[in-house]
């Protein structure tokens, strides 16, 4: 498959990816045996990490749907997309307003080969691709593709979802402003944050070993992950486990304990 700036050298099978290990905890079918024995420990470190997992995607659903439903978003900013997993943030905010547009953004080049998948835009929107590192922000508002599908002028949604665990401090607050940042007034960001509050020992055991695999990882308190939102309104019911935000009425219960995972949404003001 010919993609620009793609280069087969950058898949590396010999180590273990978040977004296979990820892909592959929720049942996908793009992953390579590190990947598969990563994952595995991490489940017996932590079994209830499937559900977490799971409880973070669904909060990515319902948080595109309230933006397009219930505040009008039309377009879209994401960042960490990871591997296509049905429904994807397009097919969600596309079903609401078959209009919308949606910029996705992820550094492994795995994503990258399966970004086809990812571009199946309704004909009334349009979706984008960008190859590039929310640690080089510049990058992702400078692209061809960030330019030509955000319109300025309108809110935007910047999700962050799954991935700020990735982004180490002491530059994770300055990162999620500068994305903000060209945004107008009366977008949104929608974050979720990894924490060990609920089961430190587990969450801390996992954290471990991604660390132990090369993928650093940084969990935070609520204080911290309320630090993210200060100076927007934030939505209700506030920052929350994510599936305590917005519960949909048929969402299978689960418990405090299984889900290492703050959400919330907030409007920029
Ligand atoms: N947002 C999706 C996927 C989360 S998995 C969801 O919540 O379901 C985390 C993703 O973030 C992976 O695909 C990984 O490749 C990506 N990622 C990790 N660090 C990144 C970085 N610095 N820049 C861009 N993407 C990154």
């Amino acid at each position: 498959m010919a993609h620009q700036g793609f280069s087969v050298d950058r898949i590396n099978t010999g180590e273990a990816h978040s977004a296979r290990v990820y892909d592959y905890i929720l049942g996908g079918k793009d992953h390579y045996d590190v990947d598969r024995d990563a994952g595995d420990l991490m489940c017996q470190e932590w079994p209830a990490l499937p559900i977490h997992m799971r409880a973070n995607r669904q909060f990515m659903h319902r948080a595109a749907r309230y933006l397009a439903r219930e505040q009008g978003i039309r377009q879209f900013l994401d960042i960490g997309t990871g591997l296509p997993t049905a429904p994807n943030l397009h097919e969600v905010a596309q079903e609401v307003a078959p209009d919308a547009r949606i910029v996705y953004v992820d550094n492994d080049p795995i994503v990258l080969t399966h970004a086809d998948t990812l571009l199946t835009s309704s004909a009334q929107g349009r979706t984008a691709y960008v190859d590039a590192d929310m640690r080089d922000p510049d990058a992702i508002i400078n692209s061809p593709e960030f330019q030509r599908l955000l319109d300025l002028r309108e809110p935007v949604g910047l999700m962050i979802i799954g991935i700020l665990h990735f982004i180490l401090p002491p530059d994770d607050h300055r990162l999620v402003q500068r994305l903000l940042e060209p945004l107008p007034v009366g977008s949104f960001l929608a974050m979720t944050i990894g924490t060990a509050d609920f089961a430190p020992e587990e969450v801390g055991r996992v954290a471990a070993e991604y660390g132990r695999r090369g993928m650093q990882m940084q969990l935070r308190t609520r204080a911290e992950a309320e630090a993210f939102f200060d100076g927007m309104d934030v939505v209700e019911p506030g920052l929350t486990q994510v599936h305590h935000w917005q519960p949909d009425p048929d969402q299978e219960p689960v418990n405090d304990r299984d889900i290492a995972m703050y959400g919330a949404v907030a409007r920029k003001t």
